[in-house]
């Protein structure tokens, strides 16, 4: 057996880590126990996709129980978001955060110490639980990870934040009140990480979060990264928009950037289709650009581009909106703006974390032809890969390296390279 390259991975997301064998195993006793939640997971896959789910079916016979489970939790081909997010309901529906019952960490760190490796698992922190319960939740998963720990294993523990400025500021002066105190859990917390829907939160509105843990970092002698998933979603919001906000947030601080997919991706992917965006975020985007003429220039993105994008925002704006329309002259354009915005996103330094099978299935990417990963290395900007919910996509580390050698004919080299950047992040 031909051993692989790819040891390490930094960008999963613990719950969809859980594979189907397992969660199949599981599902009847916890329908039970979470009754209503299940329902709620019934009733939100019907209203996405139309059918409803027959769970009776799955727990009938071994072999097509469990292949009926698989059609309904596993996302193995192109989706919609809406769909894979009501794929990933189930998980959310049986296992609600508990401090006292660990049963999904302890069966996802099992099952990967088996392929070894440094593996960061990011985990939402429950607000709603009393402030005692939640430290408690966060205290017995770190350690639980902690036990897990071998010279071959490593699992890391990072902590999502709600998007909204509230609970992101809440959850995470929590979280650094509590590694104050547990200073002993601290090396095990890499950072914090911002996921869920980036719709109406562009990154400028961190700009005083990212500041305050930065200060707060110099102060300590253990760091909390920014890990930030931004230019994944362009569903409301121009591509060129999108990767504007991925240059906003290196500028801003992030440590790492979570697929940063319009930064880069082929545009002419989405000829002749349209974005309706809000005027509010197309007339921030020229702002931006008059801004940073000085550093688009360096990348030939000048003046002349500026007035032409100016004009044909005025042309296209239809009350609050403006209906962006892909055609050759915008592709060129939006193209030539990712350019610079990537030099721009150099000169920071950031990590780029590409999940190439997670992003053909459900980034809206046609193909690994579209995918950004390999601009990313021309530009020399520092790239890893993951496999972000190997449990929901039926995948491994492993099937990542052979999509990254086959379909986008990387080198041994390049996956070397990206293996030791990984390692980096855990080892300094
Ligand atoms: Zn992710």
């Amino acid at each position: 057996m031909v051993s692989s390259v790819l040891q390490h991975e930094s960008h999963l997301h613990l719950y969809g880590c859980l594979d189907a064998k397992s969660l199949w195993a599981i599902t009847e006793e916890r329908s039970r126990a979470y009754a209503t939640r299940f329902h709620w997971f019934l009733s939100e896959y019907e209203r996405v996709t139309g059918r409803k789910p027959d769970p009776k079916r799955w727990w009938t016979g071994e072999e097509q129980g469990f292949a009926e489970f698989k059609s309904i939790y596993i996302c193995d081909r192109p989706v919609s978001f809406d769909l894979f997010q009501a794929k990933f309901n189930l998980l959310i529906a049986l296992f609600p955060p508990n401090p006292h019952e660990l049963w999904l960490p302890n069966a996802v760190f099992s099952h990967h110490a088996i392929q070894g490796g440094y593996k960061e698992y990011r985990t939402f922190l429950p607000l709603y639980l009393p402030a005692n319960e939640r430290a408690k939740y966060l205290q017995n998963i770190i350690e639980l990870a902690q036990r897990y720990e071998t010279s071959s294993y490593h699992p890391r523990i990072a902590i999502s934040l709600m998007r909204n400025n509230a609970e992101a500021w809440e959850g995470y002066r929590f979280l650094r009140q509590f590694l104050d105190k547990h200073q002993n859990l601290a090396p095990m917390v890499t950072g914090i990480d911002f996921c869920a829907s980036e719709q109406g939160h562009p990154p400028r509105t961190k700009k005083d979060l990212f500041h305050h843990v930065r200060a707060d970092n110099a102060q300590r002698s253990h760091e909390l990264e920014i890990l930030y998933h931004v230019g994944e979603m362009w569903q409301d919001i121009s591509i060129a928009s999108a990767a504007r906000w991925c240059a906003e947030a290196s500028a801003l601080g992030a440590h790492r950037l979570g697929h940063a997919l319009a930064l880069g991706m082929d545009v002419s992917s989405i000829g002749g289709g349209k974005i309706r965006e809000t005027k509010l975020e197309a007339d921030e985007h020229l702002a931006w650009i008059r801004n940073h003429l000085g550093d688009l220039q360096e990348s030939g993105f000048g003046p002349n581009d500026y007035q032409w994008l100016s004009e044909r925002k005025e042309s296209l704006t239809k009350g609050d909106f403006v209906d962006w329309s892909y055609d050759d002259d915008l592709i060129d354009h939006t193209s030539r703006f990712q350019d610079a915005a990537i030099a721009m996103v150099a000169k920071n330094n950031p990590i780029v974390e590409c999940c190439p099978t997670s992003n053909i299935r459900i980034g809206n990417l046609k193909n690994s032809r579209h995918h950004p990963l390999r601009r990313f290395l021309a530009n020399n900007l520092r790239v890893v890969v993951s496999t972000d919910d190997p449990g929901v996509f039926a995948i491994s580390l492993r099937d990542e390296e052979r999509l990254l050698k086959k379909d986008f004919q990387l080198s041994d080299q390049a996956l070397v390279t990206m293996n030791q950047t990984c390692l980096k992040i855990f080892e300094t």
